[in-house]
């Protein structure tokens, strides 16, 4: 657990939390469990958005009665991204989940209403009572600037953006904003959505090499890699109770900074992109 992330006075922050995004694609009971898993093993960050169809519905079965303790995050389209828009999208997300509180909503991209609107949505909901905190996805340097504008500073709880071995982007110059103004950085896909470094690869073997050194596994590793900052929340999606239970044991897990320099040289970070990379 990390404390105060995501606004002062909030509810600590388990450093592992669960992606939700195609949870309610495969067996219904099996993600439930999933996610009943996680939360046992400490994953109380749960993450999901209106984009992902049935998810809402899917976790509001897993956490019934089990409320208490959780950080509940989910997010607004862009599209109902205007000052009465993100109110009905997020009632609408608060009766999907059967819940009566988020403990942080997001605009999941920057799309076309300006960010006066949508950060105004969101503090109304903050004094209503309906969020806890609120903050962005997808969101550059740049953007944050004009947000921070827009919003003052210790408004903007977090930055959720795409965060794995083989993307880090973000350590260019959103991670450094984010640390400066006191963000949070949720690390969305950690495992890199389907793409997680083959065990054959170069630098799957320095995966699995350290991975042995712990008696751990590779992608417990990686999720240790992406948290080494104090600042990242890692967020992998599991829809078996097993993945769920390793991924939440990564929490535990301590790289020396040997290792950590290891794995910076087999998935270098690459050039500053021109535009912040996203799904
Ligand atoms: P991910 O977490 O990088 O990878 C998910 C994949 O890893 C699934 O195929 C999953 O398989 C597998 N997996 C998980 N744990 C495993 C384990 N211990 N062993 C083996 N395989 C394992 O992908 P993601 O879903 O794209 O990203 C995570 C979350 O980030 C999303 O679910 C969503 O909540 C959020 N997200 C946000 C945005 C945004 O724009 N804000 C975009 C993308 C994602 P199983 O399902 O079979 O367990």
């Amino acid at each position: 657990m990390r404390q105060n992330p995501f606004g002062e006075g909030g509810p600590n922050v388990s450093v592992i939390g669960q992606g939700t995004w195609y949870l309610d694609h495969g067996d219904r009971k099996r993600a439930i469990a999933a996610l009943q898993r996680g939360i046992e093993a400490g994953m109380t960050h749960i993450d999901t958005a209106e984009m992902y169809g049935d998810a809402e519905l899917v976790i509001a079965d897993a956490i019934a009665g089990k409320r208490d303790g959780l950080f509940l995050v989910s997010k607004v389209l862009p599209s109902n991204a205007s000052r009465r828009g993100t109110i009905t999208a997020c009632e609408r997300s608060l009766k999907r989940l059967k819940t009566d509180h988020l403990d942080c909503y997001l605009l999941h991209w920057r799309g076309s209403y300006p960010l006066e609107d949508t950060v105004a949505a969101f503090e109304e909901l903050i004094a209503a009572g309906k969020i806890r905190s609120w903050g962005v996805s997808n969101f550059d340097a740049d953007d944050l600037d004009e947000l921070l504008a827009v919003s003052g500073q210790g408004r903007i709880a977090c930055n959720q953006v795409l965060y794995h071995l083989q993307e880090r982007a973000i350590e260019h110059a959103v991670i450094p904003w984010c640390e400066r103004h006191g963000v949070a950085v949720v690390a969305y896909s950690p495992f890199g959505h389907n793409d997680f470094p083959s065990v054959r690869s170069e630098g799957g073997e320095v995966l699995q090499s350290i991975a042995d050194a712990h008696k751990a596994t590779p992608r417990q590793v990686a999720l240790s890699f992406l948290a080494r900052a104090p600042s990242v929340f890692p967020i992998p999606k599991a829809s078996t109770a097993d993945h769920a239970a390793e991924n939440a044991a990564a929490g535990d897990l301590v790289l020396s900074a040997s290792e950590i320099s290891a794995l910076d040289k087999a998935f270098p970070r690459g050039p500053k992109p021109c535009s912040l990379p996203m799904l």
